[in-house]
C-alpha cells in the first residue's frame, strides 16, 4: 500500500525516484509525486492517476533538478485522490516537504491549532499536518524539531522529509509503517519496499519504531527519540532481482499462480525430514501444545479464507475448537483469549495493521503466537513468539496467489504435526498426509497444464453480472476465496454462500442465467451438494461444478464441470483453488481489467 522512495547522491535523482516508485506500483496507489531539492529550492510535482501522468508531466524525471528527492505514491486515506492531495506536502513557506504513509489519527485537532495561528492549509489531507507542524516548531534545529512534532503524533507513519535549510540530508522516521534504508556507495536510499531499490543496492538497514534517520551521501545515522545515536546491523538482500519482474508473462498475478507448485514445495521441503514433519520454528513443548483449550485464527482478506480453511482441518483433526476471526473485528470485540488460547496469525506482508493490533491483543491477554508470513523481518514476524514463513518468494500481484497457496501448506504441516504430538492421528493417517501434501505440487503442475477448458469457460461466462459460489464444510471455506478472487479484479459482484444456507435467504437471487459456481470436492457432501446445485437449477441459474476426477457422474448434473486431481479431504482446497484462480484470471483479462493493480485496492494494507 502507498509507496515511499527517496535519493541522495551524486547523480540527478528524479529519473531513479520514477523507477523506484514504478517498482512501488503493484502495491496499489491513485496518484503520484516528487519533490527535489533544485540549489536550495524545493521543487514539488504531482498529479492524479497513474505514474505515466507524472512521467509526462516531469519529461521522465528531466525537468526537475537535484541530487536530493523524495517520492511517493499515494493511497488515500483523508482526502480524495487529486493533484492538490497528493503528496509530497510543503510547509506554507516552503521550507519543509514531506511524504507520509499511513494515518495520523489526531490531524484534526492539530490543523485546528495551527490554523488558529493564522497558518493556511492546501490539502485535505492528514499528512499535510506533519510538513506545516515542523515548520511551525522548527528554531534551528530539524532533528529537535522532528522529534517534538512527533511527540505531537498519534497513529502510523513512515516519513520522508527534505528541509530547504539542510539541503544535503533526507530525514526519515517511521512508527508501525515499513521504511527501509538502502546503502551505497556516495549515495543512499530510503523507501517503503525492498523492490524499490534493488537495482541499486542489497545493503539496507530496517529502520524500527520510533527510530530517526539522518541520510546524507556518505553516511547514514540513526537515533532515538532521546536523540541517542542507534547503532544499526544492516542486513544484506538475497533475493533474485528477477523474482520481482514478470519475466515473460504478461502479468504478475499469472506467473504468481505458475509459481506455486514451487512455492509449496520450497515451503514444506525443508519442513519434512526422514519421513516426518519437522517445525522446529513452534518453540512450544508438547505439554503446552495439550494445554490448550482453543485455538485462535487472526487474518484479513484471503490469509482469514485460510483460516475458514485451518478451522475445518483443526476441530477434524486435533478436536480443538478454532475460530477464524477477522482481524479488524478481533480487537474491538474484547475478546474471550487466554494463555490456554494459541493464536495463529496469518499475513503474506507481515504489515497488515489490522492482523497486527490484533496479535498485540491476543499477546497482552497471555496467548502464544505463531504467525505465517511471507516476508523476512516484517514487523508481525519479529513480534509473534513463533514465526513460520511461507517461502513464496515476493508477490506482487495484489491479489494473492501463491501466498494463499503456501499459507494453506503451513495449515497442512501443523495439522500433521500437532496430530501426531496429541496422538490424534495414527501412523498410517500420519503416512498417508505426509506423502499426499508431497504430490501436491506436481497435481497443482497438473492442473495449471490443463487449463484449457478454464479458459474456455471464462470467454463464455465473462459478461456475467452476479455470481455464486457455494459449498459446503471445506469447500465453503474455498469458496469465499473463490468468490473474492473473482470479484477483487474482475469486478464482477459474487458472493460465496455455504450451499445448505442458500435457500434461508439468498436463493431468491437466482434467476434465469444467474452462473452459481459450485464446489464439490468434499467427497461426504456430494450427495447433498447435488440437491443444492438442482435447487439452484430449478430456479433458473447456469451451473459450473468443481469437483475431483471421481464423480465424472456430476457432469450430468451441472451445465460445465471441471475436474482436479483427487487427494486427501484436508488438501482439497490446495488444488481446487487452482481453476478458480485461473477462472478469475481469465475472467478479468477478457474484460480488460487491469488484473495486477486492481482499482481500489492496494497490497499489504498498512492502514487500520
Ligand atoms: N493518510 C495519507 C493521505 O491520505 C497517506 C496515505 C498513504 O499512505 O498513501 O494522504
Amino acid at each position: 500500500m502507498c509507496g515511499i522512495v527517496g535519493y541522495i547522491g551524486e547523480e540527478q535523482a528524479a529519473p531513479f525516484l520514477l523507477s523506484g516508485l514504478e517498482k512501488l506500483e503493484y502495491r496499489g496507489y491513485d496518484s503520484a509525486g516528487l519533490c527535489l531539492n533544485d540549489g536550495g529550492t524545493l521543487v514539488v510535482k504531482k498529479s492524479k492517476g497513474k505514474l505515466t501522468e507524472l512521467k509526462t508531466l516531469t519529461h521522465n524525471g528531466s525537468s526537475l533538478h537535484g541530487t536530493v528527492g523524495i517520492g511517493h505514491t499515494r493511497w488515500a486515506t483523508h482526502g480524495e485522490p487529486s493533484d492538490v492531495n497528493a503528496h509530497p506536502h510543503l510547509s506554507e513557506s516552503g521550507r519543509f516537504a514531506v511524504v507520509h504513509n499511513g494515518i495520523i489519527e489526531n490531524y484534526l485537532p492539530l490543523k485546528e491549532k495551527l490554523m488558529d495561528k493564522g497558518i493556511t492549509f492546501r490539502s485535505n489531507t492528514d499528512t499535510e499536518v506533519i510538513a506545516q507542524l515542523i515548520e511551525y516548531y522548527y528554531q534551528g534545529d530539524l532533528m529537535d524539531t522532528i522529534i517534538k512534532v512527533l511527540s505531537r503524533l498519534d497513529g502510523s507513519y513512515a516519513l520522508g522529509v527534505l528541509s530547504k535549510d539542510n539541503p544535503d540530508e533526507i530525514i526519515a522516521v517511521r512508527k508501525e509503517s515499513p521504511l527501509i534504508i538502502g546503502l551505497g556507495e556516495h549515495e543512499n536510499f530510503i523507501a517503503s519496499d525492498i523492490p524499490a531499490i534493488l537495482s541499486k543496492t542489497r545493503k539496507i538497514y530496517r529502520l524500527e519504531n520510533d527510530e530517526i534517520a539522518v541520510i546524507k551521501r556518505d553516511g547514514v545515522s540513526v537515533f532515538n527519540t532521546d536523540k541517542e545515536p542507534v547503532q544499526k546491523e544492516y542486513e544484506t538482500i538475497e533475493w533474485d532481482i528477477h523474482a520481482a519482474e514478470k519475466g515473460g508473462y504478461e502479468h504478475f498475478m499469472f506467473k504468481e499462480i505458475m509459481e506455486q507448485p514451487k512455492a509449496i514445495h520450497d515451503t514444506i521441503s525443508p519442513r519434512i525430514k526422514d519421513g516426518r514433519v519437522v517445525l522446529n520454528e513452534i518453540s512450544l513443548t508438547a505439554e503446552q501444545i495439550r494445554s490448550f483449550r482453543k485455538i485462535n485464527i487472526l487474518a484479513c482478506g484471503s490469509a482469514y479464507h485460510v483460516g475458514v480453511v485451518a478451522k475445518y482441518i483443526f476441530e477434524k483433526i486435533l478436536r480443538i475448537p478454532t475460530e477464524a476471526d477477522l482481524a479488524s473485528e478481533f480487537r474491538y470485540r474484547d475478546p474471550i483469549v487466554d494463555d490456554k488460547t494459541l493464536t495463529v496469525v496469518i499475513s503474506q506482508s507481515g504489515e497488515t495493521a489490522d492482523t497486527k493490533e490484533a496479535m498485540k491483543e491476543a499477546k497482552r491477554r497471555g496467548s502464544h503466537v505463531i504467525s505465517i508470513v511471507n516476508v523476512l523481518g516484517s514487523a508481525i514476524a519479529k513480534e509473534s513468539d513463533d514465526v513460520i514463513y511461507t517461502l513464496a518468494g515476493p508477490e506482487i500481484a495484489v491479489a494473492t496467489t501463491k501466498a494463499y497457496s503456501t499459507q494453506l501448506a503451513v495449515i497442512y504441516l501443523m495439522a500433521i504435526y500437532f496430530g501426531d504430538l496429541l496422538g490424534k492421528i495414527t501412523d498410517t493417517e500420519y503416512q498417508n498426509y505426509l506423502s499426499e501434501l508431497l504430490m501436491i505440487p506436481d497435481k497443482i503442475q497438473q492442473i495449471l497444464d490443463n487449463s484449457e477448458n478454464v479458459q474456455y469457460l471464462a470467454s463464455q461466462l465473462f459478461h456475467a453480472d452476479d455470481v455464486f459460489f457455494i459449498g459446503r464444510n471445506i469447500d465453503y471455506a474455498l469458496s469465499l476465496e473463490g468468490s473474492l478472487k473473482l470479484k477483487e479484479i474482475s469486478y464482477i459482484h459474487s458472493e460465496a454462500y455455504a450451499a445448505g444456507e442458500l435457500k434461508h435467504g439468498t436463493i431468491s437471487l437466482i434467476e434465469k442465467g444467474t452462473l452459481v459456481i459450485a464446489l464439490a470436492t468434499h467427497e461426504e457432501l456430494i450427495g447433498k451438494i447435488v440437491s443444492n446445485m438442482k435447487e439452484v437449477q430449478a430456479r433458473g441459474a447456469y451451473v459450473l461444478c468443481l469437483a475431483t476426477e471421481r464423480h465424472q457422474e456430476l457432469k450430468d448434473v451441472a451445465q460445465n464441470t471441471i475436474f482436479i486431481p483427487p487427494t486427501c479431504d484436508m488438501m482439497l482446497p490446495s488444488l481446487a483453488v487452482i481453476p478458480l484462480q485461473l477462472f478469475a484470471y481469465y475472467v478479468a483479462s477478457q474484460k480488460g481489467c487491469d488484473i495486477d493493480k486492481p482499482r481500489n485496492l492496494a497490497k499489504s494494507v498498512t492502514v487500520e
